[in-house]
């Protein structure tokens, strides 16, 4: 099928790829920020581009500090293992920090009722949102983080797409920060960044997370290459993700049209289509919806196959107005041969 793809393909910059926000790519302007930034050994608090975006998302979230690492997994493990001491270690089963988390909020939302019916007491328990989370209602974020304080129990929250939840609920990342002890916020995601994720809280707190980001491996050398790129990203590309956001509404509401249904309402850049045809006035099901990924394919689109009963499909900066109505076009054409 490699012949049909249409020879603008072959354009580095252009990323039509639906199957994640992660595989955003850097723009040259992006890139020529990256080769320009000063840079120094970060381990001896060095690297002029590091702490300035350290001290720039500190800032945006209203906390006194903020640590890049390497990833929104390290940014989560370093939260916990510098949050439980050696006294508190329970008899887990994750590699690092021997905490058990255990997924709770089934339904794809976190509330405070599913924290309330999970609560241990007695014990450090950590609290994080499922990453199938579509959105998390900024109330639900207040109630669990009230019930949290009651018990004295700090809180981390899984913040990687809340630059994206942020811009669709119109609410600052403060809003959100303010109920919560620690955050990680990821900038891999959308916005074209290589590489890491910050964790963001007290001063006190972030000194000792940069104990344990040393002892994981996660010290870093002129990383200023790499936080350029976020500097760039969030004040160039963070402000447009709305655009991302209409287009998934306009993505969403086109496929519905056409007889495919939603697995979840769409809330920001991502959109769930269902395989299931028993959803009321559905009639695309699963073999449709392999046909329309195998399609797209063909017209350079990537979209993730089904899982689970649903199509996950991710949009971010890089996906354009014509890649929507090329995707819708190809819906419409195989539709019609359908019906
Ligand atoms: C993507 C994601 C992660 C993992 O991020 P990495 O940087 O790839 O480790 C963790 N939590 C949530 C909520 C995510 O969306």
């Amino acid at each position: 099928m490699a012949g049909m793809v249409d020879t603008d393909m072959q354009d580095a910059f252009r990323n039509w790829h639906l199957r994640s926000d992660t595989v955003t790519k850097s723009t040259p302007e992006m890139l020529t920020r990256m080769v320009s930034s000063a840079v120094g050994d970060d381990v001896y608090g060095e690297d002029p581009t590091v702490t300035e975006l350290e001290n720039k998302v500190a800032h945006l979230c209203n906390k006194s500090a903020a640590l890049f690492c390497a990833s929104s997994t390290m940014c989560n493990q370093i939260a916990i293992r510098a949050h439980i001491s050696q006294q508190y270690e329970c008899r887990g089963a994750s590699l690092h920090t021997q905490a058990m988390m255990p997924p709770i909020g089934a339904h794809g939302n976190l509330a405070k009722k599913d924290v309330e019916e999970n609560l241990i007491l007695g014990h450090f328990l950590y609290h994080m949102a499922p990453t199938r989370l579509v959105l998390m209602s900024l109330d639900d974020v207040r109630e669990i983080s009230e019930l949290c304080k009651l018990h004295k129990i700090p809180i981390h929250m899984d913040g990687a797409r809340l630059w994206s939840a942020s811009i669709a609920t119109g609410h600052s990342l403060v809003a959100y920060a303010q109920h919560v002890d620690l955050l990680n916020l990821c900038l891999s995601k959308g916005m074209g960044c290589p590489v890491g994720a910050l964790l963001v809280g007290s001063a006190e707190f972030i000194e000792r997370a940069r104990h344990f980001r040393k002892a994981f491996g996660g010290g870093w050398r002129e990383a200023g290459v790499l936080t350029a790129a976020r500097l760039f990203a969030i004040e160039n590309i963070w402000p447009t993700m709305e655009y991302s956001h209409n287009l998934a509404q306009r993505l969403a509401l086109g496929l519905v049209d056409l007889g495919f249904s939603l697995a979840l309402s769409v809330e920001t850049n991502i959109v769930f289509i269902s395989e299931d045809t028993g959803n009321e006035g559905a009639v695309v099901g699963k073999q449709e919806l392999m046909k329309l990924v195998n399609y797209l394919k063909t017209k350079g689109i990537i979209l993730e196959s089904p899982y689970q009963g649903s199509i996950r499909i991710v949009l971010h900066y890089q996906i354009t107005e014509e890649c929507i109505e090329v995707i819708l076009d190809a819906a419409r054409e195989l539709y019609n041969e359908h019906a």
